[in-house]
């Protein structure tokens, strides 16, 4: 039977667990607490399960589901118990740039990876079936990763029902600024600029208005801080660009609204209601 290690049995390694396992792989699973290796096999999630990095001696291909700040540490902590120099390591980090430069050079057949999935549960509570399935999973090779290991992962990834998608660490980290990152903090910023609103008599009725619309721009930004802080503190050079980009084009519509430039605005929202689809498809 072939073998599959998880480290981290929370939201996304109890998933793929999960899923592995239905497939037919022997799932080995260590997590940090004895606790969620009791529960993981307790709902048949995993096979075996440990807290101890050396039940992992015998996978042909192992996920590290660590939370980022775990990832780098739990590879260099790993590497001592593994045999075969051709075991392939990969991770599930919402960052790349970083977690790749580094782990690639500790293990030579490490590839990154993010499958874009999640709900807003974290634990192996929240592990799920079926939660990979017509998402996104990117795998982020560098020059010197083997190819064996890149198309073992995309073929795990097409077969959770993934799209799977190939670029470097660098574009990944650059996109996810984009469309995951850059939101959570425009987001954050709404609800602090309502807050910021002096007289109470307007706050206080925004907040029983507050329907749909506020709900939809506000959710990222109202969500889990530890995860934003965890996006600004590994991605930050590419947050960074995208949050100055940002800003220009805030002041932008400023500038319209300002200089009552009413015909280009209407162009330029005309512009974003065709551009839209073009993200969401
Ligand atoms: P999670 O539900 O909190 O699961 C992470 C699990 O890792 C925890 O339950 C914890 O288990 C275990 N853990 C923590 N430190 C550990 C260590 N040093 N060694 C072994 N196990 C450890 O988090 P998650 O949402 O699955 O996220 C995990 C990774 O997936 C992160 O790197 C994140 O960037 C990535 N990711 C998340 C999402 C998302 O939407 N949630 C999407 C894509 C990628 P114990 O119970 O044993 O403490």
């Amino acid at each position: 039977m072939r073998k599959v290690g998880i480290i981290g049995l929370g939201l996304i390694g109890g998933s793929l667990a999960l899923e592995l396992g239905e497939q037919g792989w022997q799932v080995l699973g260590v997590s940090r607490q004895a606790k969620t290796c009791q529960i993981a096999l307790e709902k048949g999630i995993v096979h075996q399960s440990s807290t101890n990095l050396s039940l992992l001696q015998t996978a042909e291909i192992i996920f590290i589901c660590t939370p980022l700040a775990a990832i780098i540490p739990t590879l260099e902590d790993l590497i001592p118990y593994l045999n075969n120099p051709q075991t392939i390591i990969t991770d599930v980090g919402s960052v790349k740039a970083p977690i790749v430069n580094q782990c690639s050079q500790l293990w030579h057949y490490f590839v990154g990876g993010h499958p874009m999935a999640g709900t807003a549960e974290q634990g192996i509570e929240a592990a799920q079936k079926n939660l990979f399935v017509g998402t996104s999973y990117v795998i982020t090779p560098t020059e010197k990763t083997p190819l064996e290991a890149v198309e073992k992962l995309a073929k795990i990834a097409l077969s959770l029902g993934s799209n799977v998608h190939y670029c470097t660490p660098e574009i990944h980290d650059r996109a996810v600024a984009w469309i995951s990152h850059l939101p959570v903090f425009i987001s954050a910023g709404l609800i602090d600029a309502c807050l910021g609103e002096k007289d109470p008599q307007v706050i206080t009725l925004a907040k029983k208005l507050a329907s749909s619309g506020f709900r939809d721009t506000s959710r990222v930004g109202g969500g889990n801080p530890e995860l934003g802080v965890m996006m600004a503190k590994y991605n930050r050079e590419s947050l960074l660009r995208s949050l100055y980009d940002y800003r220009q084009h805030l002041d932008y519509f400023i500038e319209l609204i300002e200089s009552q430039q009413w015909e280009s605005l209407d162009k330029k929202l005309q512009q974003m209601q065709q551009e839209r689809p073009t993200f969401l498809g």
